[in-house]
């Protein structure tokens, strides 16, 4: 498994999660599709879960927070802290839970393409009108770039 994984950061505990699970759900279509069965297996926080429920087609039960969504929230404003999960209960509060499923990516995509941890791209981001960072009312926040926050 490693000849596969080994550009993806971490490749070596993920070849172990994945083996364990194999072991445990055995084919694929035992693997089970709620959240709080997916976190309870190896590697798998709610991160991963949230993405496995899209991914599936499955209604959204939480929102997909990743590194990009980490530092983007807080800049715009809707969310504050370092915590995964406490900046994913603070956008469920806010946003419907129709929209769950596509925010989370949404705000991971405007991280990867204009939202950078240096030199966002201010001037041509959508969100520039009504985001914080940018008209001067939440400081920068480029510590929340910290990888091992994630499984
Ligand atoms: S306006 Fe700037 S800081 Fe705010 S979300 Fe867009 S790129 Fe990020």
């Amino acid at each position: 498994m490693h000849r596969y994984l080994n550009s993806v950061r971490n490749f070596g505990n993920k070849c172990i999660w994945l083996t364990k699970i194999a072991t445990i759900v055995k084919a694929l279509e035992n693997l089970p599709l709620d959240l709080p069965s997916l976190v309870k297996l190896p590697g798998i926080g709610r991160k991963s879960a949230n993405v496995i429920l899209r991914e599936a087609g499955r209604p959204a039960e939480g929102i997909i927070v990743d590194l990009h969504v980490l530092r983007v929230a807080p800049r715009i404003g809707i969310a504050e802290g370092r915590q995964p999960e406490k900046v994913e209960q603070q956008l469920m509060r806010l946003i419907s839970k129709e929209r769950w499923g596509e925010i989370g990516m949404a705000i991971s995509f405007l991280g990867r393409e204009v939202c950078r941890p240096t030199n966002p791209k201010c001037e041509v981001c959508v969100m520039n009108a009504v985001c914080c960072f940018y008209n001067g009312t939440q400081p920068d926040n480029r510590i929340f770039s910290d990888p091992s926050l994630f499984d």
